[in-house]
């Protein structure tokens, strides 16, 4: 194939339109495109090239009887290859206009051609729906972001990275960088760890995000703080985490809750309206509490209606003075015997009582289950089952504990009767606040509290007093923004007193030596003045997956890893020559051990 390898030859030559832009009002312009041949067909004396480039296609006709030379070099080009045309732009016969295409009222007849380079056959075609594994997609990521979908995606996600700046500059916010290259920390996951060559043994460790030097920059006085950043997680491979992620992270202080609400709505709105909905703000909010009885999850799926206790309508049908619950999903229509039968053995599974036959609630309670039926605003095509707990009270919170495993039932019937009830409409917004969880976790294996969202978090004022006595109740000044079952963020008004931050350490069953060694300098801030400050993360990639309705992450990140943490493309993480190892001071004892 003759191509020349300097592009010396190119003289001048300046590309004056896009392939995509192109329209009927541009009939008779002189236009340089540039771009990929994205199909190309001989029509004998006739080449038709398709060319492509971020913006769309164009249609590019070579006439043997207009120039021969560069007809046949058209016959040459082969998908992929790029190319470089001049010519004119030409209104389509009307029989010839393809009213699917934005460039579809004309084509450009082509007086030159530079073939600019040639291509290997694509490992798939450049099409928005391909069938072939995510393994080949990824190994060839370049070729596989060239795709309309994928172009579409990285573009709404730069567009929506614009979005969030200017929201967030037009509110006062400053964007400040945080080191990359940090101390380790006992907070939270797994730490990545970067050795250090000049003071071989110690290391640096990746942040799990900005979290405390966006509260040390509050300590600073710049007020106003956000960073669209990437945090690095070493959490066991799961479906759809990456190692590395992004999030929209910000801190302010002197705030309230509901500063921090006023800040998020409108940013959220705007991001929203980037790829084309509508949102409305302020968004609903439940507390932690509300959550738990009403969906059994802290990420309520809004789209489905809520549950309902009903114990005080049906005492009889309790388990030792826990939740009876009423599971309601809409336009069911009636559930055949297997259909309960998977139900109630779903339920089950999870220690549930499951009552799946409505029709015999109804026989055996007429008056309360109509009272039931109201509660739940339940239609007679609805689905309702009421489930209490199986067996002996379990966990530090065992009404909880009955509210998830009703959750989960109520979430299990939703999706299974989706196809029936409609409700789970990828493009209905359900966003939701989910305010005052609580302080702590109970650890099972550790046997220990944990923080529920991280040691800065401040308690209520109320709550105070408990911190030593009761933790399992401790409220926390923290809230998740929810849309649709997905946690999209979370935040918190921090601790700034050094005493208080002291208590909830010592809750969390750190000794003064190891809140010390971890999280010494943020203590020693805390004496200088902190003031009061709060923030919260929100996850770009699931904001952005969402928005543009794919269901994997992976589908918006321009070089993401696939679930088990390798890059398919650079065959990333790789072993490294002895000589940088003994250079870093490290020996590897051997794998896996
Ligand atoms: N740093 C927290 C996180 O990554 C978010 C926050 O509290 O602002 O979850």
């Amino acid at each position: 194939m003759e191509t020349s390898l300097a592009l010396d030859f190119l003289g001048d030559l300046r590309r004056t339109h896009n392939c995509g832009e192109l329209r009927a009002a541009d009939e008779g312009k002189h236009v340089c495109l540039m771009g990929w041949v994205h199909r190309r067909r001989d029509h004998g004396g006739v080449v038709f090239v398709d060319l492509r480039d971020r913006y769309g296609l164009t249609q590019v006709v070579f006439h043997e009887d207009i120039d021969q030379a560069v007809h046949n070099r058209a016959e040459l080009v082969r998908p992929e290859y790029v190319i470089a045309v001049e010519g004119e732009v030409k209104q389509r016969g009307a029989n010839a206009i393809n009213p699917n295409l934005a460039t579809g009222e004309i084509e450009v007849v082509a007086t030159r051609i530079w073939i600019l380079n040639d291509s290997r056959t694509p490992p798939f075609p450049m099409e928005d729906q391909v069938d072939v594994a995510e393994e080949v997609r990824l190994k060839y990521r370049y070729v596989d972001l060239r795709r309309p979908r994928m172009q579409h995606n990285i573009i709404l996600r730069s567009q929506i990275s614009l979005a969030i700046r200017q929201s967030l500059y037009a509110q006062g916010f400053l964007e400040i960088e945080t080191p990359f290259m940090g101390r380790s920390s006992p907070e939270g996951a797994r730490d990545y760890l970067v050795p250090c060559r000049l003071n071989p043994g110690t290391f640096y460790a990746l942040p799990q995000s900005p979290q405390i030097f966006k509260q040390l920059l509050m300590v600073s006085g710049f007020e106003k703080y956000f960073q669209i950043v990437r945090c690095f997680r070493d959490e066991d491979f799961r479906a759809d985490r990456q190692a590395e992620f992004t999030q929209i992270d910000i801190e302010m202080s002197f705030p309230q809750q509901e500063r921090v609400f006023e800040t998020v709505e409108p940013l959220v709105e705007r991001i929203c309206e980037v790829a084309g909905y509508k949102v409305p703000i302020p968004f609903p909010r439940l507390t932690y509490a509300e959550a738990m009885r009403h969906y059994g999850i802290d990420k309520p799926d809004r789209r489905v209606p809520p549950m309902h206790p009903v114990e005080d309508l049906v005492p009889e049908l309790a388990n030792q003075g826990l939740p009876l619950v009423a599971i309601h999903i809409p336009g069911t229509g009636p559930a055949s015997r297997k259909e309960r039968d998977e139900l109630k053995a779903f339920g089950q599974e999870r220690g549930l009582r499951v009552y799946d036959d409505f029709k015999r609630l109804e026989r055996d309670f007429p008056a309360a289950m109509a009272r039931v039926r109201e509660r739940c605003g339940a239609a007679d095509n609805d689905l309702l089952v009421l489930a209490a707990w199986g067996g002996e009270p379990k966990g530090h919170r065992p009404e909880e504990t009955v509210y998830q495993a009703c959750g989960q039932l109520r979430l299990f019937s939703a999706q299974k009767f989706a196809d029936r009830h409609k409700l789970l409409d990828p493009q209905n917004f359900q966003f939701l606040w989910v305010t005052d969880f609580p302080m702590f976790e109970w650890n099972e294996e550790e046997n220990r509290w944990t923080a529920a969202h991280h040691p800065f978090t401040s308690v209520h004022d109320e709550d105070l007093e408990k911190l030593a006595t009761d933790p399992a109740h401790c409220r926390a000044k923290s809230y998740d923004l929810v849309l649709n079952g997905v946690e999209l963020g979370s935040g918190s008004i921090r601790i700034h007193r050094r005493d208080v931050q002291a208590k909830v350490f010592a809750a969390l069953g750190f000794s003064e030596e190891e809140a010390r060694k971890g999280f010494g300098y943020l203590m020693e801030a805390m004496e200088y003045g902190a003031p009061p400050h709060g923030g919260i993360a929100l996850g770009l990639d699931r904001l952005v997956m969402i928005l543009a309705g794919e269901s994997s992450i992976r589908e918006v990140i321009p070089f993401p890893k696939t679930a088990r943490g390798a890059d398919l493309m650079s065959d990333a993480p790789s072993t490294v020559p002895e000589r940088q190892l003994r250079e870093l001071g490290i020996a590897i004892r051997g794998h896996g051990k």
